[in-house]
């Protein structure tokens, strides 16, 4: 089956996705692989953003956090978003992508601060912008600042790299014959709780009709498959 193709997209990448099997918190192979895959769709004429996850790091509420004032766990694992948002940077320019780091969170001396307006032009240069520190404020997640990203920057959609090909009605590692969708509507995923990404990035997706596209990053090729609209993955719409 072949799905719509889409011209700016945003690509979510979780932390956990740069750490590939290595056990460190970025793997040095799997972040240039992962770089290759989204310079290679860069030279086919995509217009990308980028959201870089924290989890590999730090995050607010679990491990090293536990015990911790929410709000400060939080601003911590914000940080680590921005660590990842750097390595992820240093892997495109290594192979001649240019491209620009702005940070929710000013930090004058690292990255640029998120200005839309900016971005957009970098994006009209032809340059990838990787967004850290996703919306900026605790008690959210990166996958709520894709979605708002991807809405201020009028991306055609979402795609969210992950380790699964997609949206499943029930956990395929516990459930045997759980099955695939192809497509989900959003309001399907809210009831029925499926984990794709947090209810308010859902909630804000469905609002300004960006479809998500939920698909395995960690295979080999499948960005630019994906993208081309064929491929394994889940469409929620
Ligand atoms: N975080 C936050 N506000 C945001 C984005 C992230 O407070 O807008 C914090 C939160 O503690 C989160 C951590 O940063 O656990 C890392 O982000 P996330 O869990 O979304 O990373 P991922 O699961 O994608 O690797």
């Amino acid at each position: 089956m072949t799905r719509p193709r889409y011209h700016r997209i945003l690509l979510k990448l979780s932390g956990e996705v740069l750490m590939g099997d290595s056990g460190l918190s970025i793997d040095p192979a799997t972040i240039s692989r992962v770089a290759e895959e989204i310079a290679d769709v860069r030279r086919q004429g995509f217009e990308l953003c980028v959201v870089v996850g924290g989890g590999n790091i730090f995050r607010g509420i679990s491990g090293a956090a536990r015990g911790m004032d929410r709000a400060t766990g939080d601003y911590m694992g914000m940080l680590a978003t921005v660590m990842n948002a750097l390595a992820v940077q240093n892997a495109l320019e290594k192979i001649g992508v240019e491209t620009r780091v702005q940070s929710a969170i000013p930090m004058a001396s690292v990255c640029e601060p998120f200005i839309r307006r900016r971005a957009e032009r970098h994006l009209e240069k032809g340059r990838i912008v990787i967004f850290a520190a996703g919306v900026g404020s605790p008690f959210f997640t990166t996958d709520s600042g894709a979605a708002l990203r991807a809405a201020e920057m009028k991306c055609d959609a979402l795609f969210k790299g992950t380790s699964v090909d997609g949206v499943y009605n029930a956990d395929p590692k516990k459930v045997a014959d759980a099955k695939r969708y192809e497509t989900v509507s959003y309001s399907t995923v809210l009831a029925d709780d499926l984990k794709v990404m947090d209810a308010s990035a859902i909630a804000l997706c469905r609002d300004n009709n960006i479809p998500i596209v939920v698909f395995n990053i960690r295979q080999p090729g499948n960005l630019a498959e994906v993208l081309a609209g064929r491929g394994v993955a889940t469409v929620v719409q």
